[in-house]
């Protein structure tokens, strides 16, 4: 059975960014990077649940040659120490998936002491140089928010990954809905960006990255929902099949 969203179909993603020539960056080394020698493909992961996932999907990673971003959100469940710094040790850059208007329910000055604690936290086991926010989907708050009134260079931070990347020179893809079509189900991990491409399943993403239709990609994934066991599998889907009807709804609200 040609399962999508496995382990296994995400090193096909991996080998097709290797084999079609890209060169491959994380968020921190697309935003130090003036003049990169080819196209490149920056990868990128937003860690909601499952930490254990983001580290198997790190060890693929990494016994590929490659290194990506990890955006860990600082949740009970997802903060775990020993998890991050075994990534960041591969080679991988950490970065704080932050939600602290979510959080303060839209209390800015709150929302800021929040992400300083929290970015704190992160400091005291790795480097932390990105961010990214967490598009929390039942949330009325927008936590990229925060920004219009505060400046995160002022923390020592070079870079948010929704806001510091040139999405008109590099094109956006995000599995979010367990689909890559961003006009489905994708209530805030979007970007602005003129979507001509409409594609669903994975095996459309690895065709597309061959005829490298554009030149530069940025690929966006959350480890919770790429499986490596059935059981697993039909968790992740029937999550997302949830949630899905969940966004539909809320969509057909407005
Ligand atoms: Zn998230």
């Amino acid at each position: 059975m040609n399962l999508d969203f496995t382990l296994d179909k995400y090193k096909k993603i991996c080998q097709a960014v290797i084999d079609a020539g890209y060169e491959i960056m994380t968020v921190r080394k697309y935003l130090q990077t003036t003049n990169p020698i080819s196209d490149y493909a920056i990868l990128r992961h937003d860690v909601d649940r499952n930490p254990g996932n983001a580290q198997k999907m790190a060890r693929l990673e990494n016994r590929l040659g490659l290194a990506s971003t990890y955006y860990f959100r600082y949740t009970r469940n997802v903060f775990k120490s020993d998890i991050i710094k075994n990534i960041a040790s591969m080679g991988h850059e950490i970065g704080y998936h932050y939600e602290t208007l979510s959080k303060t329910n839209g209390n800015f000055e709150k929302a800021i002491e929040v992400f300083k604690n929290e970015l704190a936290e992160f400091r005291k086991i790795c480097e932390v140089n990105t961010i990214s926010m967490h598009g929390k989907p039942f949330s009325k708050w927008d936590n990229r928010e925060l920004w219009s009134k505060y400046d995160f260079t002022d923390l020592d931070l070079i870079g948010e990954a929704y806001l510091s990347i040139d999405y008109d020179k590099v094109q956006y893809f995000c599995d979010t809905g367990r689909t890559w079509d961003s006009k489905k189900y994708n209530i805030r991990d979007h970007v602005k960006q003129d979507d001509s491409f409409e594609i669903d399943k994975t095996d459309e993403l690895i065709s597309l990255l061959f005829s490298k239709t554009k030149s530069s990609v940025c690929i966006s994934s959350h480890p919770n929902r790429w499986a490596d066991s059935n059981a697993e599998w039909f968790g992740s889907y029937l999550s997302d099949w949830l949630i899905n009807r969940i966004k539909l709804g809320i969509s057909l609200c407005k």
